[in-house]
This record gives structure tokens, C-alpha cells and sequence, in this order.
């Protein structure tokens, strides 16, 4: 089984009942884990301290996080991306912050001791975090902080990144660190939140080449997303050899995500998770996963778990336990199916098809000749 990093203080990242970041996601999907095998043992993660928090990100923002965590009136909020609608302010958000970091960072200790080559933290993904500011739902940049960490043990890192919005926060903190690649597939910032992650977007200074964006076209589906997956990911392994593959596993590009308008299906996830854990495998690389944005209760838990047993190699079961459904069909008040994958008719078929793939595959081809210059052997 692969190592699972997770604690129930994770639960405490909670910016209030109607928001869609929800810890119910998470609750629903270590339950769900535990009804298929009672003995599911996580990881317990450490807290974060303050020293590593500033790492990644500014002094300043630090502190404002802090006090509104202590729930003192601070005037300028606003100006750090905090008390927005995005990303309230909620007492003990610095704490609740610092246990994601904590995750991602024990997650970063596992593979950097040698102790597995792959590893699942069950949480965080907050990857719109900026060096000085909240962003999108995410207050400190666990993935940033990790990655940090793993550069101080001297290993390159491929940053990954399938969550439907673009990798904004990671892409702009490694912006001119060539031992940091970050690719990035997202929904076209044409159409989506936060808006940057065009093919144009390659780095600066030393790292020039080193960003890499595929921004696609909404209603992308399974094939046109996975056949642009593995030519850049394998190309990336090739270019850049990593050591590590840091994956923001975000599963918000699923069809049923109320956020977002790509149409992936379970079916394509598990062809996306065989695949990074096959290059990483090839490559001699250690592959680390987290979770990320997923806003359908019902579509996330199931992509998650099936990402878990993709790491575990093990063949999922068919069917979700009626213990499971029948307590979280109450609880959450939604309707969810039986089945642990989507039927093979999902999703609805998408007009403009062949055009959407053409502009698709356009823009793949157009990033790799344009970081090529700069990376290609
Ligand atoms: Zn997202």
C-alpha cells in the first residue's frame, strides 16, 4: 500500500458552510478508505512551523494571517487576498494553513529520505497561494513550501499540475529557478479563473524554459487531454530529469465540477494517474501526489480514490459500500451513485469537438517549440 499522509486537523481548513473548498470532501473520502479497509493506517503529518512558511512566502503576509487568525481586527486585509469572498478569514486559519504544509512537507521528508518512491498526502493542493498574498480559496503555498525543502536537499523537481485552474501560485514562486519545472494543464484563463497560464508564460532569468502552460479549450474531453498529458510529461521527464514529481492533484477537470467546463471521466483519471506513475517510474523519479480543487462532493471523493488505488496497485472495487452511501447520501443531501466510476456513456457528447482538439493540440505543439529552444538536448 502506498504511504498516505493525512490528520483530522486538515478538517480544521474550513472557510465556512456555503464555501465550496470543503473539508467534507476530505471527510467523506478518509471514511470511504476506512469502510473498504478497516486497518487504513495514515501517516501522522507534522505542523508546519512559521520559519518554513517563510520560505515561500513574505514576512508581512505572515503576520496579517496570524492576527486575523486570532481573530484581531486588522484594517488592510483586503490588500493580502484575505476577508474576500474567495478566502474568508476563520479563527486558527494560520494553524489549519500550517497542518496542510505540514503534510506536504512530511510527504517531501518520505520521499527525500528514501523511505518509499511514491507517496499520497491526502489534502492541501493550495496551489493559488502568491508569496504575499491569498488567493483562491488558498492561504500558504504548501506545494511551494515542499518544493522548497526538496531543493534544499539538492533534487530537481517537476511540478505537476491537473487541477482545472491554472498552478499560478507554484508558477510565479519558481519563476527564474531553473532546478523547478512547472507544467501546468488547465482550462484556457480565456474562460477561467485566475486568468494566467497562456503557452507564452516560459519563465524569466535563469529559468526561462521552465514554465510550461497548456491551457485548453472548454468542454476539452478524456482523449484530447490525455493524448497532450503524455507528450509533455514525457517530454518534460526527457528535457529535465527530475527527481521528483510533485503532482497537484486537483480533480475539478472531472464533467460534473460545477467550477470549471472540461470533461474528464473517471476513466480518463486512471489513464492520467497510470501515466505519471509510469514516466516517474521510467525516469527514476519519486512521485508525489496531493489532493487540490474538486468542488462536486461526489465526483472528487471518487477521483481521489480512485487516484489511491492507482498508487496502491491495486484494482479498485466496482461498487461504493452501502454503509458508506447510505450515511453520506444522508449527510450531504446528494444524490450518489452506486458506482465508484462514471458510467460509460459520461459524459454528455460535446459539440466542436474536433475543433476543440485541433486548438488543443496547436497549443501543446506551440509550448514545446517555444520552451524546445531553451531546454531541448
Ligand atoms: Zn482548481
Amino acid at each position: 500500500m502506498v504511504p498516505v499522509i493525512f490528520s483530522e486537523e486538515y478538517l480544521r481548513y474550513d472557510l465556512g458552510e456555503s464555501h465550496p473548498f470543503s473539508p467534507v470532501r476530505l471527510e467523506m473520502l478518509v471514511d470511504l478508505l476506512r469502510e473498504w479497509d478497516s486497518s487504513f493506517a495514515p501517516l501522522r503529518p507534522r505542523l508546519a512551523s512559521r520559519q518554513e512558511v517563510l520560505s515561500v512566502h513574505a514576512e508581512r503576509y505572515v503576520r496579517r494571517v496570524e492576527a486575523a487568525s486570532r481573530g484581531e481586527e486588522v484594517a488592510d486585509l483586503a490588500d493580502y487576498g484575505l476577508s474576500t469572498g474567495d478566502t474568508p478569514v476563520f479563527a486558527g486559519m494560520d494553524e489549519a494553513a500550517r497542518w496542510l504544509v505540514g503534510g506536504a512537507l512530511t510527504a517531501a521528508e518520505v520521499v527525500a529520505r528514501g523511505q518509499s518512491k511514491v507517496v499520497l498526502q491526502l489534502g492541501g493542493g493550495l496551489h493559488h497561494a502568491q508569496f504575499d498574498r491569498a488567493s483562491g480559496f488558498c492561504v500558504y503555498n504548501d506545494l511551494a513550501v515542499a518544493i522548497r525543502y526538496l531543493l534544499q536537499q539538492g533534487v530537481r523537481v517537476l511540478y505537476l499540475d491537473i487541477d482545472v485552474h491554472h498552478g499560478d501560485g507554484v508558477q510565479w514562486l519558481f519563476y527564474d529557478e531553473p532546478r523547478v519545472l512547472t507544467l501546468s494543464l488547465h482550462e484556457s484563463g480565456r474562460y477561467l479563473f485566475p486568468g494566467s497560464g497562456g503557452v507564452t508564460e516560459i519563465g524569466q532569468g535563469q529559468g526561462v524554459g521552465y514554465s510550461w502552460n497548456w491551457p485548453l479549450e472548454p468542454f476539452t474531453a478524456g482523449e484530447s487531454y490525455f493524448a497532450g498529458l503524455r507528450l509533455l510529461y514525457r517530454k518534460a521527464l526527457e528535457w529535465f530529469s527530475p527527481e521528483v514529481v510533485l503532482v497537484q492533484a486537483g480533480a475539478d477537470a472531472h464533467y460534473l465540477d460545477p467550477l470549471a467546463d472540461l470533461m474528464l471521466t473517471s476513466k480518463t483519471y486512471r489513464r492520467v494517474f497510470a501515466e505519471i506513475l509510469t514516466g516517474a517510474s521510467r525516469a527514476g523519479a519519486a512521485a508525489i501526489f496531493t489532493l487540490g480543487g474538486g468542488y462536486s462532493l461526489d465526483a472528487a471523493v471518487r477521483v481521489w480514490a480512485l487516484l489511491y488505488h492507482s498508487l496502491s496497485g491495486v484494482e479498485p472495487p466496482r461498487q461504493l459500500p452501502a454503509a458508506w452511501l447510505s450515511r453520506w447520501r444522508e449527510r450531504s443531501g446528494k444524490q450518489l451513485g452506486p458506482l465508484l466510476c462514471d458510467p460509460d456513456e459520461a459524459p454528455p457528447r460535446v459539440e466542436r469537438k474536433a475543433v476543440i482538439e485541433r486548438l488543443n493540440q496547436a497549443n501543446a505543439e506551440r509550448l514545446l517549440a517555444t520552451v524546445g529552444k531553451y531546454l531541448k538536448p
